[in-house]
């Protein structure tokens, strides 16, 4: 059995999407000072670094990441690589080998290159599924669609793939390092945290492969 870690870090230097402020990670008591512990305090948005976006992300009202199936989030998993592809758009996905009848998709690109730099710097050039590749994952009955940035649609271009996607229930994660990750069959564990009422929520997420 091998486990591969697809989650990023997360630390105040990882980019975060234009607009959220940075990662705040520190400490606010210190054994160091005279404290009885060290105890630190995180500041983030609920979309940094590897993480799950709920219906309500997009669509105002849904369903909430308390409520995603664990069933969804865990379990077989393919990774299709399209290290290759410039945009993933339906004909795109429909020419790659991904098997009939699979579930949870993740989508490995170039994208995947941007994470050793480990630079705070967000790229824009990123590789996304647009509106007619995300029509197709419906179709296709894919259940749950990973990628390796920091979205699953082509930068400018969030609303149109993540309201088809999420309108029917299919649960997106976004940030991804598949770097380490051939294309093939795994089994996914996608443990989001538990917070309450959020669009999103970072999620510690591991593949394994037999
Ligand atoms: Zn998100």
């Amino acid at each position: 059995m091998r486990i591969y870690d697809v989650s990023v870090g997360i630390s105040p230097q990882m980019p975060v999407w234009p607009g959220d402020s940075a990662v705040k990670l520190e400490r606010v008591r210190e054994i160091a000072k005279g404290a009885n512990a060290n105890v630190s305090r995180l500041e983030c948005g609920v979309h940094v670094g590897t993480h799950v976006d709920a219906p309500s992300h997009f669509i105002d009202g849904a369903a909430t990441v308390e409520t995603l199936s664990l069933k969804v989030l865990n379990g077989t998993a393919f990774v299709v690589d399209l290290s290759h592809a410039g945009v993933l758009d339906a004909p795109t996905l429909e020419s790659a080998d991904i098997p009939q009848g699979t579930h949870r998709l993740l989508l490995k690109t170039r994208n995947s290159e941007f994470w050793p730099g480990e630079g705070s710097e967000f790229k824009t050039d990123f590789v996304g599924v647009d509106e007619s590749g995300a029509a197709w994952l419906v179709q296709r009955g894919v259940q749950l669609v990973g990628i390796d940035y920091l979205s699953i649609a082509p930068y400018k271009q969030s609303r149109p793939t993540h309201r088809v996607l999420l309108e029917a229930d299919v649960v997106v994660v976004e940030g991804l390092d598949l770097r380490a990750v051939e294309g093939g069959h795994y089994t996914l564990y996608c443990l989001p945290l538990k917070l309450l009422g959020s669009d999103g929520a970072p999620a510690r997420t591991i593949l394994v492969a037999d």
